[in-house]
């Protein structure tokens, strides 16, 4: 089956078209800027050069209308016609706990993701909005939709409740829910794969260490913590955002610097992390080059981020008296050597060994423990959209 898989920002979209059986990646590309002036598609088929073409994109249904032209096309098309793609994958961030897993999208399913988008206001609504363009122009074509929150959802109340008034978690469904799902069921399976376990007998640590971070503790092939919360805002330290910080801090930010509760959001979202603590930017690579020659505050911006990934792998060791596996994926996880050693370090207790030849590596499926290893390490590079591209041929088979 060809599956052409949407991840359907606010003013962009990102598309592959995968072959389920093969898993070869026909195409893949992006539309940015949505509803601005120079929107534009970029386009690659795949063995072929990127394509860059300014395109008028008032709506996202004229970029879906974009990607259904440059895929049938004669010349650079990957697909003779539109019914050969046999059904759509489509991101979805947030579930709530209305979704566990991957569901066909029907009427029902869009109003219950309707219902979740006051937990992700910038995203959900984006979403949807990608979902019935691509309806519009592809009717009959089954769709699926594959949520960031979907495989956090088997956390137990003691890893998801906060501790505020139980009537917030009942009343508006306060609670810890988790993102990058996708990611770390992927990873986490593949890890088990790699690691010649069971996933139904393993535990695993996955670390996705992106521009956007999060942990997950995955025990018998089900999530039991995960370190981002009710929003991607809490836990690791980010690009550009705080992740877990004192709640009490925010009042007295917000008196001194006199913030309205927007205005501490954005500093809280945008304004933090790498960026916010080195001052030289929210690009893991730019802050390392700047703590390469010297500068203090980039260091220690490292070092936070570094100790936060130990201790929260820590913590999660704890969770399930154990681990098997430890995985880095993302841009930082599969790249960046230097913070993978550093991060391995705090785990000499674990009987954790890094071959540091092997952890010479990027962006590869590799173990970089040595063979004394009590624990197994893994670089596994993430593939959100295959694991999209896989469910969605499952359910419409
Ligand atoms: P997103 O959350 O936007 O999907 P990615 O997973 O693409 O983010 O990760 C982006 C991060 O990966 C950036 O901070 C970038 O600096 C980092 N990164 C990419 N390549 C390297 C590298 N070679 N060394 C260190 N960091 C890297």
């Amino acid at each position: 089956m060809n599956i052409l898989v949407i991840n359907c920002g606010s003013s962009s979209l990102k598309f592959q078209v995968i072959n389920s059986e093969t898993e070869e990646v026909k195409a893949s590309g992006l539309c940015e800027r949505i509803g601005m002036d120079e929107s534009r598609l970029v386009y690659q088929p795949a063995g072929c050069e990127k394509e860059k073409t300014v395109l008028p994109m008032p709506t996202h249904k004229e970029a879906i209308a974009h990607v259904i032209n440059a895929l049938t096309d004669e010349k650079k098309g990957v697909v003779k016609s539109l019914s050969e793609i046999d059904a759509v994958g489509h991101r979805i961030v947030h579930g709530g706990e209305k979704f566990a897993k991957s569901v066909v999208i029907t009427e029902e399913v869009i109003k219950a993701v309707e219902e979740c988008n006051d937990l992700a206001p910038l995203h959900n609504p984006a979403n949807i909005i990608g979902i019935r363009a691509t309806q519009e122009l592809m009717p009959g074509v089954p769709m699926v939709g594959v949520f960031d929150t979907a495989f956090h959802q088997t956390m137990d109340p003691k890893a998801y409740l906060y501790g505020t008034p139980y009537e917030y978690y009942e009343k508006y469904g306060v609670r810890k829910y988790g993102f990058h799902g996708t990611s770390h069921a992927f990873v986490s399976a593949r890890a088990a794969e790699l690691a010649g376990k069971s996933y139904d007998d393993c535990k695993t640590v996955v670390c996705h260490l992106g521009n956007g971070s999060s942990i997950s503790a995955v025990e018998n092939g089900k999530c039991v913590d995960t370190s981002m919360g009710l929003t991607p805002l809490d836990g690791l330290l980010m690009g550009t955002r705080s992740g877990a910080i004192d709640p009490g801090a925010l009042e007295y930010i917000m008196k001194k610097e006199n913030m309205d509760y927007a205005q501490m959001m954005t500093v809280l979202n945008k304004k933090s992390g790498f960026l916010g603590i080195s001052g030289v930017s929210s690009d893991c690579r730019d802050v390392e080059g700047a703590a390469a020659e010297g500068n203090k505050r980039a260091k220690e911006a490292i070092e936070v981020f570094n100790y936060r990934v130990a201790k929260t792998v820590g913590s999660y060791v704890a969770a399930m008296n154990g681990v098997d596996v430890i995985a880095f994926t993302a841009g930082i996880g599969e790249n960046s050597a230097t913070t993978r050693s550093a991060i391995c370090k705090y785990f000499g207790y674990l009987g954790i060994e890094i071959n540091e030849e092997a952890n010479n590596t990027r962006g590869e499926e590799i173990l970089i423990s040595t063979p004394d290893s009590k624990v197994k390490v893994f670089i596994i590079p993430t593939n959100e959209e295959l694991k999209i591209a896989r469910e969605t041929a499952e359910l419409v088979k």
